[in-house]
């Protein structure tokens, strides 16, 4: 973290879980176990139709809502999806966009997820760009150039003054939800080369105010290493979001200096 140039967020990410009548008894757990200030965004990324009754009870600890995908249309006959300025409509912050199961089980491809975050940004939504490599590309040392590829993709057309509202979000695909953590170093290594990448497109100062998330398998044991590394700016958290008292630890361990 560097909390002298970017923001530092903690974003949960629910998937497809719970109900919206969870959120009430989730937000008090969750209160209880916030330390009495904290230094970070808190944002909770849910299925749309629960985005209301976060806004809702997300209020008392200032806790953000988020969704989890936008369509690229602005309107019309697009059965099933959700507009950016409806997502902005109901109170969402944040949006997820180019999330690897949305990559994977829907075919998203960089195009479409670049169209995305236009469409929030456009409606004042600010997505959360995910991206990062398989365990495949790992293997064979493509990390780098496919995580830079995705990022360059993901921010085409988007100028410095809208890039300071986008957040980006590295993530393993072979750590999501698998228990296998990228180690700090790791982590940090892909951080600051998605960091290079913007500072060649946009220039130092721009580059130096992005946000950089590390998700994959975070959880209040790992955050505290994860969070120390110089340009991971804060985590996306699946699974550990879900249980209050873990993600409040998560949050705790940004408070490291
Ligand atoms: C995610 O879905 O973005 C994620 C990082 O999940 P998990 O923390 O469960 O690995």
């Amino acid at each position: 973290m560097n909390r002298k140039y970017r923001k530092t967020v903690i974003a949960g990410n629910w998937k497809m879980n719970m109900l919206a009548s969870e959120i009430k008894p989730f937000m008090e757990e969750l209160k209880a176990n916030l330390p009495k200030t904290r230094s970070c965004e808190m944002v909770l990324c849910t299925p749309a139709v629960m985005i209301p009754a976060m806004v809702k009870a997300g209020k008392e600890c200032k806790v953000a809502a988020g969704g989890q995908d936008v369509s690229s249309f602005e309107q019309g006959a697009y059965t099933g999806e959700v507009s950016a300025s409806q997502l902005a409509d109901i109170g969402a912050k944040y949006c997820i966009v180019g999330h690897s199961e949305r990559r994977q089980y829907h075919g998203e491809d960089d195009m479409l997820v670049n169209a995305k975050a236009a469409a929030l940004l456009e409606k004042g939504v600010m997505p959360i760009i995910c991206v990062g490599e398989s365990l495949e590309q790992r293997e064979m040392d493509l990390t780098m150039e496919y995580v830079a590829y995705q990022v360059k993709a993901a921010l085409s057309g988007i100028d410095a003054s809208q890039l300071r509202r986008c957040v980006i979000a590295y993530e393993p695909i072979w750590a999501i939800g698998t228990g296998k953590t990228a180690t700090a170093q790791q982590a940090q290594e892909v951080c600051e080369g998605i960091r290079a990448v913007i500072r060649s497109i946009y220039g130092a100062r721009p580059a130096r105010a992005v946000s950089i998330l590390y998700g994959g398998s975070m959880n209040a044991k790992n955050a505290q290493e994860l969070l120390a590394q110089p340009d991971i700016d804060g985590g996306l958290i699946g699974g550990a979001s879900l249980k209050p008292v873990d993600f409040a630890a998560i949050i705790k361990a940004t408070d490291q200096d």
